[in-house]
């Protein structure tokens, strides 16, 4: 069970091999907005190392966001990411979690689809998949299709840890073994693909697009351009290089702290995935606006947009808004 959605570690350790530093409290959005220890990868790992039950630490796994900005700060190389994940599929399954399972069933019963042999194809987020504008002008930069499978189901269950087969994930992967360049918008799905398909060519949309010249050309010095935190996070020792000469080139402001960590513009903890709901917290957003001078807010992320709008009176645009803007 869950074998294939296992991915590579992108660490070497376990929580076993915290040290309590709380290094991690640094960059951590639920740390920031609760000041409480235990909804923090500090607290987790010193609460499993005496003894606690999944049950004990529900909350706090149930709490983080998997924005991904902890790993790349911890110093004892722990994969946090991987043990929020392994930790949500152990969690007792509460009534909301059965109907996402129920989703991920009835997703998962499809007819496979053929190989396909495009040189490169877009696998959108749920966000984006609801933003149709959004969506066509993605398609007309990038000038590729969207996958006829894109895997909604898969990064469902990822997100949530409700139980999805491994042939269902053997098909979703299928039809991507032909193609050159997998373009992928969802920051969890990426982290997975990069280890289901360490040949393939896999990149976020917010590196895809600002690599095309007509997007680049369109941000300002005068922009404040949020990464969206789960891809860049998964990646960062490499793609910390690519955003600095993004941000020489243009001269526009970044929300990279002093580690160079992207701060998330939005907190969203398991409950606001399995029941979306309005917009009620925008501390991040605030974080991300506040002490940064800047005309216009360029996102990478259609969900980011939202809480990015009501934190400041600027407008807010999607990165692939640039070329038009
Ligand atoms: S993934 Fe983000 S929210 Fe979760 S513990 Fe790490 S920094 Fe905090
Ligand atoms: S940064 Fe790593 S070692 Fe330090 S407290 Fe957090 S999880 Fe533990």
């Amino acid at each position: 069970m869950f074998g294939a959605l296992k991915s590579a570690p992108r660490a070497d350790n376990d929580y076993s091999a915290c040290s309590g530093c709380s290094l991690c409290l640094l960059v951590c959005p639920v740390w920031r907005t609760t000041h409480d220890l235990r909804l923090t990868p500090h607290g987790r790992a010193k609460a499993l190392q005496h003894g606690a039950s999944i049950v004990d630490i529900a909350a706090s796994v149930e709490s983080c966001t998997l924005c991904s900005a902890c790993e790349p700060v911890c110093p004892e190389n722990i994969d946090l990411v991987g043990m929020i994940l392994k930790l949500r599929r152990q969690l007792p399954r509460s009534a909301a979690l059965h109907d996402v399972q129920t989703r991920v069933n009835t997703a998962a019963v499809r007819p496979p689809v053929a190989r396909t042999d495009t040189r490169s194809v877009l696998l959108p987020d749920k966000g984006l998949r609801a933003q149709s504008k959004a969506l066509a002008q993605v398609h007309a930069l990038l000038a590729c299709p969207s996958a006829e499978d894109d895997g909604a189901d898969i990064a469902l269950s990822l997100e949530t840890g409700v139980y999805v087969p491994d042939q269902r994930i053997e098909q979703f992967l299928a039809p991507l073994r032909g193609v050159k360049h997998i373009i992928v918008a969802d920051g969890l799905l990426l982290r997975h693909l990069k280890s289901w398909l360490p040949k393939s060519k896999i990149s976020s949309l917010g590196v895809a697009l600002i690599a095309l010249p007509a997007v680049r050309c369109g941000l300002r010095a005068t922009d404040l351009y949020v990464i969206e935190p789960r891809a860049y996070h998964s990646d960062q020792k490499r793609l910390v290089a690519l955003y600095d000469q993004l941000r020489f080139d243009t001269g526009c402001t970044m929300n990279l702290d002093l580690l160079r960590i992207a701060i998330p513009a939005a907190a969203r903890g398991l409950h606001d995935c399995v029941k979306p709901r309005p917009i009620v917290d925008i501390e991040q957003a605030l974080w991300v606006v506040q002490g940064r001078k800047f005309s216009r807010v360029v996102a990478e992320s259609v969900d980011d947009m939202a809480a990015l709008s009501l934190a400041t009176d600027k407008p807010v645009v999607h990165v692939s808004e640039l070329n038009s803007a």
